[in-house]
């Protein structure tokens, strides 16, 4: 049963929706990677997903498009949401709250369609080869990006091994997130004590739950090197990226200063080169 609101009313329980301060949480992503269910409260979105590899433009226009829609107004070009029908309670999904872009907006549906259309199609046109080599090198670009007080790269090759056997284990230990389930062919994150794989939409929705303090992780987990599994707090931070794979964690200061030696004949001792910690934050992100 469905009773269609007036529009006053309709907007007054939207706004219920919005006044709540709560945070949108993703519900699922549709098999074709291409439209995600978020919600808000009780309240259903449908918005279609940021492809990973979107042109600068289009990725604005739909990040635009998605705070309209969580927040119920949009920062471009000011529209508030204005539905027209809406169902009957919080628990009914909502399959659009129709923000009046406008003509000019980047965010208006008329605008974001086409390009999404030519975006996908040039993307089956790809073999899933080059689709992997584009992801491997955005994956590396994202790691030069990366501040340096946030990664220590590896330099030392023996530490390859180590990362492949590491990142084959969690790809039979941690699930992936439902964009990468969709679209293999982009960057898989991690964080090392979340040990789940996300894409980097989601890795950013995780980074910035933990910058406010509710991913949690325990506190013996946060103090293992994960490379000897040593409980030896403070790790250093680690960044480990093979391929599309892109892994933050930590190690300790053994493992991190080992990680730092160029593979070369042991006389020349590198001990206490460079061996300088790299502030103290030991949290693995
Ligand atoms: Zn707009
Ligand atoms: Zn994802
Ligand atoms: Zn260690």
């Amino acid at each position: 049963m469905e009773v269609i609101m007036g529009e006053a009313e309709s907007k007054a329980a939207l706004a219920g929706v919005y006044s709540q301060g709560k945070e949108p949480q993703l519900v699922s992503v549709s098999d074709s990677g291409h439209d995600e269910a978020w919600a808000i409260g009780g309240a259903l979105f449908i918005v279609p997903a940021i492809p990973p590899d979107a042109p600068p433009l289009l990725e604005y226009a739909l990040r635009v498009r998605r705070e309209a829609t969580f927040t119920g107004s949009c920062s471009v070009c000011g529209a508030t949401v204005a539905l027209l029908t809406f169902g009957s309670s919080v628990n009914v999904p909502l399959n659009h709250s129709s923000i009046p872009h406008r003509n000019n907006c980047p965010a208006l549906d008329e605008n974001i369609a086409p390009q999404l259309t030519r975006h996908y199609q040039e993307r089956a046109e790809q073999t899933l080869e080059e689709q992997l080599k584009s992801a491997t090198r955005q994956t590396r670009l994202k790691a030069a990006s990366t501040p340096q007080g946030e990664r220590i790269p590896i330099k030392n090759a023996s530490f390859e091994k180590w990362a492949a056997d590491f990142i084959d284990a969690r790809m039979t230990d941690s699930p992936p997130c439902g964009h990468l389930k969709a679209n293999v062919a982009q960057t898989w994150n991690m964080s090392t004590g979340d040990k789940s794989w996300k894409c980097n939409e989601c890795f950013a929705y995780y980074q910035e739950s933990v910058r406010r303090g509710e991913a949690q992780l325990s506190y013996r987990e946060e103090h293992t090197c994960d490379r000897c599994r040593k409980f030896a707090p403070p790790l250093e931070p680690m960044l480990v990226r093979v391929d599309n794979f892109y892994i933050v964690g930590g190690m300790c200061s053994v493992c991190s200063t080992e990680s730092q030696q160029a593979a070369r004949p042991r006389q020349k001792s590198s001990r206490g080169k460079k061996g300088k910690r790299r502030g103290t934050n030991s949290r693995k992100r």
